[in-house]
């Protein structure tokens, strides 16, 4: 059995290392806790270590576990694949979404998180709206089935999400082909940093690169990752 503090505190650990190794600074990396598959019980010990940032994949799961801890400061961030007709419940319970990967999902967010503060929710303690918080999902790899958009449509495709309402368009993210190579794992997310610095050049308030997991935290973080999702390496196991 894993103890929580002893796996956040390996974590943290190797956060900080592969920062310092790298040049970065580890205050500007955000350990996002993925914990699809765990208990609320499970988050509510993270989050009294001290995380703040939990990241959930599939809506009905994470809207259980959301209404058990509804009374902790949660920064919930969305992460799993998205159909159209799922797309009203994550407007109005995330705060982030990490895994839009399309235009036509961005525009069904932006509608519905308009409709639902327009309905009075969604303001912080000073009554000011928030709005959903966006990355742009990158298909890097350009793997037959799986979600994102190519990386030859990346800047366009973000370009048109940073006009819609409601929506902070903050950057990308990257799911790479599982590589356990770290110069393999270097390269591919050296693509996605020079994606997401051309990115910047039009809109230079993006700051948000979301990348690496538990098998590639490191080779993700040499690459300028600013949040790092984290799962199996924090929680242990998932069961199928
Ligand atoms: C499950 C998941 C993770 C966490 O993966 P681990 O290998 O368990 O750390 C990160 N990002 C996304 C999008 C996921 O679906």
């Amino acid at each position: 059995m894993h103890r929580i503090e002893d796996t956040l505190t390996q974590v943290q650990n190797q956060i900080n290392s592969a920062a310092k190794a790298h040049n970065k600074n580890s205050n500007d990396i955000t350990l996002l806790a993925v914990s699809k598959k765990h208990t609320a019980e499970k988050i509510r010990e993270v989050y009294t270590l001290g995380l703040r940032h939990f990241g959930e994949n599939y809506i009905q799961e994470a809207q259980e576990k959301q209404a058990e801890l509804a009374a902790l400061e949660i920064t919930w961030h969305f992460i799993g694949p998205i159909q159209s007709n799922k797309t009203r419940a994550i407007a109005e319970h995330f705060d982030w979404v990490h895994s839009v990967d399309r235009l036509k999902i961005a525009k069904r967010l932006s509608e519905q998180r308009n409709a639902y503060i327009a309905a009075n929710h969604s303001v912080d303690k000073k009554g000011e709206i928030k709005p959903l918080n966006i990355c742009l999902q990158v298909n890097i790899d350009e793997q037959e089935s799986k979600s994102g958009v190519m990386p030859s449509d990346a800047v366009e495709t973000a370009l048109s999400i940073a006009k819609l309402p409601m929506l902070a368009l903050r950057g990308l993210m990257f799911i790479p082909a599982p590589s356990s190579d770290y110069a393999q794992q270097r390269a591919t997310f050296s693509r996605a940093q020079a994606l997401y610095k051309e990115l910047q050049q039009h809109c230079p308030d993006m700051d948000t690169l979301s990348m690496g997991m538990s098998g590639d935290l490191e080779a993700a973080i040499a690459e300028g990752a600013t949040i790092v999702r984290i799962g199996t390496a924090l929680f242990g196991a998932r069961e199928a």
